[in-house]
């Protein structure tokens, strides 16, 4: 997807481990859930355990990304995989 919303946020959910890190730096975006996993608000369903959402503008959800420790969180920009 480009134009309106050029970014794309990718979450593999079952790789999470719940350390909170992305929370910590883009609380709007990532929360804490009951499994002790986080969820990307907003974000819908496109494959098992795999979450995305389209959004105008990155916020702080590059950081977000570079701080998971396994790397769960991609981010694509104009359809070009940043992280
Ligand atoms: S930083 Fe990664 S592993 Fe940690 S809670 Fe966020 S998505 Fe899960």
């Amino acid at each position: 997807m480009s134009g309106e919303f050029p970014i794309k946020i990718i979450h593999e959910r079952n790789v999470c481990i719940g350390c909170c890190a992305c929370e910590s730096i883009e609380p709007k975006f990532w929360k804490m859930n009951t499994d002790n996993k986080v969820d990307l608000v907003g974000a819908k369903k496109e494959g098992d355990e795999v979450y995305t959402l389209e959004l105008k503008e990155m916020q702080g959800n590059m950081e977000a990304a570079e701080s998971c420790p396994v790397n769960c969180i991609h981010v694509e920009e104009k359809g070009i995989k940043k992280i």
